[in-house]
């Protein structure tokens, strides 16, 4: 059967409507393609709210990291504030304690002054002497040099022999000494071989004193290195020698003065 034109136009026909199909899926393969790439779009949105997020939770990081560091700084400062108000009070009740000791240290150089009187009064060098045990005076003593007629009878000698007595033993080692004078070194001796513990004295004795005016035999490498507090009272103790000296001077200047013979 022969080829007609009505052949050749059905045939145009069906090329026409192939073309015209693959069109159509060019189309919509095309509209696909849109489609697929406006779906990257959505990956962005979420990269930003990641983003979002990250930032977010770095935020939230620093503002931890932060009050952590505020919240240290703080408990440092609380710590610092409690050591220095642990320090201040350690300070108050020190200085009470001294406070305390330099009232008992004065009322018991009182009574060291009140034996240096006796002294005066029986026209022996003014110098007093107590021994303290706890808060308690154990032993008294006054310089009985003249009337006893013996080197031996310092205020401080007659003092340790008390003290020894008192307490049975010879060791006065949890006793202090109150004096009005600085020791000599008879007694600076008599005070290290009876290891008493602490020596308050009043006036200072440039001619014969032990406790650093000639010399200081408490810091010689002795066994037995008492404490040692000076200028106690100190006016009061001078103050008792100075009168007594210069009493002393009148009755010797009031005495009849030897006259040769005519
Ligand atoms: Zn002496």
């Amino acid at each position: 059967m022969a080829k007609g034109p009505s052949d050749i136009g059905e045939k145009n026909m069906a090329l026409k409507q192939e073309n015209m199909a693959s069109n159509q899926k060019r189309i919509e393969l095309n509209q696909k393609t849109v489609e697929t790439s406006q779906e990257p779009l959505m990956p962005n949105r979420e990269n930003r709210n990641r983003e979002a997020a990250e930032i977010e939770a770095a935020r939230l990081k620093e503002q931890e990291t932060e009050a952590a560091r505020l919240k240290g700084q703080e408990t440092r400062r609380r710590n610092y504030e409690k050591r220095m108000e642990k320090q201040r009070l350690a300070a108050l009740a020190a200085e009470e304690q001294r406070l305390r000791q330099r009232q008992k240290d004065e009322g018991f150089m009182r009574e060291a002054l009140r034996q240096a009187q006796k002294a005066a009064a029986i026209g022996d060098v003014p110098i007093g002497c107590v021994i303290v045990r706890g808060d308690k005076i154990i032993a008294r003593g006054y310089n009985r040099r003249n009337a006893d007629k013996s080197v031996l009878s310092h205020a401080e000698i007659i003092s340790i022999k008390k003290a020894c007595k008192k307490i049975g033993d010879w060791r006065l080692e949890d006793c202090t000494m109150y004096v009005t004078l600085e020791p000599c070194p008879m007694c600076a001796g008599a005070i290290i071989n009876s290891r008493i513990r602490r020596v308050v004295y009043g006036a200072a004795d440039t001619k014969a004193g032990c406790c650093g005016s000639v010399t200081d035999l408490f810091a010689m490498p002795f066994n037995h290195h008492p404490v040692v507090e000076q200028g106690l009272r100190a006016e009061e103790a001078q103050e008792l020698l100075q009168a007594f000296f210069k009493d002393l001077r009148a009755r010797l200047a009031a005495r009849p003065k030897w006259k040769p013979p005519v």
